[in-house]
């Protein structure tokens, strides 16, 4: 794994929740109600950073897209 735990949205492009391992890409985050939740996962402390900071990287440690920044979820 890659993975680590971040508390923040930092510089990142991409983070993860480590509780339904799904992967949002922050630039196209979905912060409406029923969004990604991105403040609640990091208050949560269930994020994660990739590295490399790449969507390929998210699916190799075995996260799926958010449906709601990304889509084309697999599953
Ligand atoms: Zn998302």
């Amino acid at each position: 794994m890659s993975t680590s735990r971040v508390y923040s949205r930092g510089s990142h492009s991409y983070l993860g929740n480590d509780s339904s391992k799904e992967v949002h890409r922050l630039s196209s985050e979905d912060t409406s109600a029923s969004g990604c939740q991105i403040n609640e996962l990091l208050g949560a402390a269930h994020g994660v950073a990739f590295s490399p900071d790449t969507l390929a990287q998210a699916h190799t440690d075995g996260y799926d897209n958010c449906a709601k920044c990304i889509g084309g979820s697999s599953r």
